[in-house]
């Protein structure tokens, strides 16, 4: 069953980017991160931490968009879940897109980590190599390595957005978890709208077991990758999850475009917010 699974993925990911390919049974963080390599206006930084004893990074790329003087500091995060690439790729074009285009991210200092589970990425596990869902292990004491790096960057850098990207197998269309800040929903709609025009959206009632309207689920599994308690402002968080049997060029597509549309919806909210 998990075999079936697994060979259906594979032959997904074949038609598609060839930087996802497995080779040897394994996939490269370096082919992944290539077309960020030496990129003008972005920062590159690798996290280090050990896994079993092997020497590995957590990529970190931030942006800092034109008149910035006091940011909204926004954090994006993909491949908690090593066997959906989809939002890697994505949010590796994203910043790269964000680089080339620094209007895109007036006002902003944009953080993205692209592979937060490079173990499981490595190997297209959900789990990391020790056998982990690092999604379920935030702020609740865990001892993984890749989850104190992560936690120690939502403490350290405040972000006033929080944005996670996945992809379900289970679904046939795309749709959100809110939480945080009560103009999440606000944020979420339009985006789902955006990314809507290129894979439909699910408006079943239950989705991945939970309640949903419209795509929109307002509860959440517990250990998910989240703002620290007690946080002030409270920022938005949104999880974006794509139907994981589309094409990958339409999952990443329309991660971008929602990405984009949550970007200049949140500078409009916040602006107005400003000018009352
Ligand atoms: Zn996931």
């Amino acid at each position: 069953m998990v075999l079936a699974k697994l060979a259906t993925k594979g032959a997904g990911l074949k038609v598609t980017a060839d930087c996802l390919q497995l080779r040897d049974g394994r996939r490269s963080i370096p082919e992944l991160l290539e077309p960020l390599r030496d990129v003008r206006g972005l920062q590159a930084d690798f996290l280090a931490f050990e896994s079993d004893g092997a020497a590995y990074t957590l990529p970190r790329f931030v942006v800092r968009g034109p008149n910035s003087g006091d940011p909204i500091r926004i954090g994006i995060f993909a491949a908690l879940h090593g066997d959906e690439p989809a939002g890697a790729l994505a949010l590796v074009r994203f910043m790269r897109e964000l680089a080339e285009q620094p209007g895109l991210a007036e006002n902003y200092v944009i953080r993205a980590y692209p592979v937060c589970n490079p173990t499981g990425y490595e190997d297209n596990t959900r789990c990391s190599r020790r056998g982990r869902d690092l999604n379920r292990e935030f702020w609740r004491g865990s001892t993984e390595a890749e989850v104190g790096l992560l936690e120690n960057e939502l403490r350290r850098m405040r972000f006033n957005g929080i944005i996670q990207l996945h992809a379900d197998d289970t679904s046939d269309g795309i749709y959100g978890f809110v939480r945080g800040a009560t103009l999440t929903e606000n944020l979420l709609r339009p985006a789902l709208a955006e990314a809507g025009k290129i894979l439909p959206r699910n408006r079943n009632p239950l989705i991945d077991g939970f309640a949903a309207q419209d795509g929109i689920i307002y509860d959440h599994y517990e250990g998910v990758l989240a703002a620290p308690a007690q946080m002030n402002p409270v920022p938005f968080e949104i999880i974006f999850e794509t139907p994981q049997l589309a094409s990958m060029e339409k999952q990443v597509a329309a991660m971008g475009a929602f990405l984009r549309r949550v970007l200049e919806e949140y500078r409009e909210l916040i602006s107005f917010a400003q000018n009352i």
